[in-house]
């Protein structure tokens, strides 16, 4: 493994430009470390917090190239960005997380087939490659049920539920001939996700789990700490630490989970592995001694994880999506709410604007 360990001063690469890139930028600065962007989309809102955008598509070899000289070591801020990128610039560059952190986070089979193999639990699920193995395995998983392309999907995005077998030439065709995996849907009683880091030396640290809430297919609201037994938080951090462990992992990466209640003992299943910083860890922004941002800029540049403990007894977040950005007046004039606002000009429906942090005085 590479050790590079980078000084105040020197350069990190980030691949996205998105709000993940911006707050991982900012996270950079107040160390000293200076951020170069490489994304396509010349309005990206992490251009507006560094010096010079690199405007070039995942697939430019000249850019990339060039770009590679001018960084020490390089991340990415979205799972999409494509595996043969990375393993070019990884030829050139210490790339933290690595390739095979992305080719499993890629793909929702790989993710829960190594969930699995470090036992942890999963939904059940099937590979669906053709809508004959659709028609062959619901039977088998089971109704309700639900069909996600295997890869590319994002906030609930390239998926359909499926409640009876009649509905299964329309759930495959919405696949568009991607592949696809079929899962049985869980009786959640709540979703949680865990925000973890591992640093170069393979030094593991756990946020507070936390418990998110979801509307229309895209996060709302992230509290922290869960609402679980502290025995499920204890086995989902365990679980995040085997994981972490099994991809080789460096940075901060996110494991959601569905917990169902079983009044004695709780069940924690494995739905999906983010290879980056996550949408439900930005409450560590204000509520947490280190950032989510902050903690992977720190293992990027191969130095160690800050503290994780919380700075309150309890932290949430709301997602300001679409017109919900324009309580901003509201929200900055309100004691104790944390205002983010990513830079994007147009509100449109479903688009992430902003989100605001409140620490709360009691535990959730
Ligand atoms: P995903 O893209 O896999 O995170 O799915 C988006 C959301 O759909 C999840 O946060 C859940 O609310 C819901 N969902 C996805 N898969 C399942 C499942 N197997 N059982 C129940 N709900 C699910």
């Amino acid at each position: 493994m590479n050790r590079t360990r980078l000084q105040p001063g020197d350069t990190i690469g980030i691949l996205g430009g998105g709000q993940l890139g911006r707050m991982l930028a900012l996270a950079a600065a107040r160390l000293g470390l200076q951020c170069l962007v490489f994304a396509p989309e010349p309005d990206s809102p992490a251009f507006q917090v560094t010096a010079e955008p690199i405007i070039a598509a995942y697939d430019d070899h000249d850019a990339l190239r060039a770009f590679a000289g001018r960084i020490r070591a390089a991340t990415y801020e979205f799972e999409n960005v494509p595996a043969e990128t990375v393993a070019f610039l990884e030829k050139l560059v210490p790339v933290r997380p690595g390739s095979k952190a992305l080719g499993i986070a890629q793909d929702r089979i790989n993710e829960k087939q190594l969930a699995r193999e470090i036992g942890a639990m999963t939904a059940d699920f099937a590979d669906i490659p053709s809508e004959d193995a659709l028609r062959k395995m619901l039977p088998q998983i089971g109704l309700p049920a639900i069909l996600k392309t295997r890869r590319f999907g994002y906030d609930g995005k390239g998926q359909v539920r499926i409640s009876s077998e009649a509905e299964s030439a329309s759930a495959y065709a919405a696949m568009r001939g991607q592949p696809a995996i079929l899962e049985r849907m869980v009786a959640f009683q709540s979703e949680i996700s865990v925000i973890a880091a591992r640093d170069i030396n393979g030094t593991f640290a756990a946020f507070d789990v936390t418990e998110n809430e979801h509307r229309n297919g895209i996060l709302h609201r992230s509290i922290a700490p869960a609402r679980i037994k502290p025995n499920a938080a204890a086995e989902a951090i365990d679980i995040a630490r085997r994981l972490g462990e099994a991809m080789d992992y460096i940075g901060v990466f996110a494991v959601e989970f569905f917990a169902e209640d079983f009044s004695r003992r709780e069940v924690i299943r494995v739905n999906e592995i983010a290879p980056r910083v996550h949408n439900s860890g930005h409450w560590t922004q204000d509520g947490a001694a280190t950032s989510q941002f902050e903690q992977h800029i720190r293992a990027v540049a191969g130095w160690p994880l800050g503290a994780t403990t919380m700075r309150a007894s309890g932290a949430e977040m709301i997602n300001l999506i679409g017109e919900d950005a324009l309580a901003w007046q509201n929200l900055v004039a309100e004691p104790g709410a944390y205002l983010h606002l990513y830079g994007k000009a147009e509100v449109r429906a479903g688009r992430k604007m902003g989100h605001v942090n409140r620490l709360l005085a009691k535990r959730p």
